[in-house]
């Protein structure tokens, strides 16, 4: 990677003691610092529209270092920039803390959720970034409407089979062949699609704007400094592609593999219980008829046809979903 490693730590403890300072940026480039961590940079001529956000969770740092050091290229112009660019560091005083979240999981308060949520650090922050995101594309379109993408950038809580992976929200307008094609130089191992709508970020930005929108599961959270970004390496050189205008990177891994969320397991009540070792790692396959949750008589039991389980969770609150079970899907596009 070319760019400057001090620079870069100087930008992050920038970003995260919110010192913001006006970094310079290349002739052509109009940049502007809509919230703090949130930045705006207009070039002359773009041909899209990208937001890139990492931090929505304070404790997954990896994508907030890869932000980091992409600013610090872009500042010193060896980063070429043909798109219009939001870079957003989602919740600085959780990543400050080292932790997930303060008041609530800011990644369930999007799509005017935080309106109902527990008022405090999350909710409005997610109020904010709904609006900054919504003058940018605004801001972006301004000589005409440009193709809208976004990847929000996580780590997972749980060892995973495919150890990085994207997750696209419902949608009912177009996702292009050429956004799973960037997926697919992203080196990611799966695509899940979602069938049903939720508070994330992405789908707010999928469903709002139109956007092709994606959460990105990039491998474990690991704590600031602790990070092996060259894990990560084939994301930053796609996005860093897609930045200049440039060719894809060629991809290396086997070929993505492709699911649909077939089962929601929703738990309703204290008595919910998840028969799950917390050691089963994401996309295990299990056998088919497995009993693997129960709730006051009701059984939820693993169908042949979609034996794959993801995110599964017994402490999260009553009403928010503690398991989602897969099944396969067709390709997205032909390689
Ligand atoms: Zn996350």
């Amino acid at each position: 990677m070319t760019f400057s490693a001090e620079k870069q730590a100087d930008i992050l403890s920038d970003l995260l003691n919110c010192r913001r300072r006006d970094l310079p940026f290349p002739a052509g480039i109009e940049a502007t610092w809509l919230e703090e961590g949130v930045l705006q940079l207009i070039p002359r001529q773009a041909s899209a529209a990208l937001v890139l956000s990492a931090g929505i969770h304070g404790n997954e740092t990896a994508p907030v270092e890869m932000l980091a050091a992409l600013l610090a290229s872009l500042s010193s112009g060896q980063q070429p920039l043909n798109q219009a660019l939001l870079l957003i560091f989602g919740n600085l005083p959780a990543l400050r803390a080292g932790k997930r979240y303060l008041h609530s999981d800011m990644n369930r308060l999007f799509g005017g959720r935080h309106r109902q949520a527990m008022p405090g650090n999350e909710s409005r922050r997610a109020a904010r970034l709904e609006k900054v995101t919504s003058d940018f594309f605004q801001r972006a379109d301004a000589a005409g409407v440009l193709p809208r993408y976004h990847l929000d950038m996580h780590t997972a809580i749980r060892g995973s089979r495919f150890p990085q992976f994207a997750l696209i929200p419902s949608h009912h307008h177009d996702y292009q062949a050429e956004f799973y094609v960037l997926l697919d130089a992203c080196d990611l191992d799966a695509v899940v699609q979602h069938t049903a709508p939720g508070g994330t970020f992405s789908h707010f930005v999928s469903e709002t704007f139109r956007a092709q929108s994606c959460t990105l599961e990039l491998g474990k959270a690991l704590p600031f400094g602790s990070n092996t970004l060259s894990r990560f390496a084939a994301t930053d050189l796609a996005i860093r592609a897609l930045l200049a205008g440039t060719p894809l990177p060629t991809r290396t891994q086997p070929p993505m593999r492709f699911f649909t969320v077939a089962e929601s397991i929703i738990k309703t009540s204290s008595s919910f219980r998840l028969n799950l070792d917390a050691a089963v790692e994401n996309f295990t396959q299990l056998p088919a008829g497995y009993a693997i949750a129960s709730e006051n008589g009701k059984i939820w039991r693993v169908e042949d046809a979609a034996p794959w389980i993801l995110f599964p969770n017994a402490r999260v609150a009553p009403g928010l979903r503690a398991g989602l079970l897969l099944k396969p899907a067709a390709a997205r596009f032909s390689s």
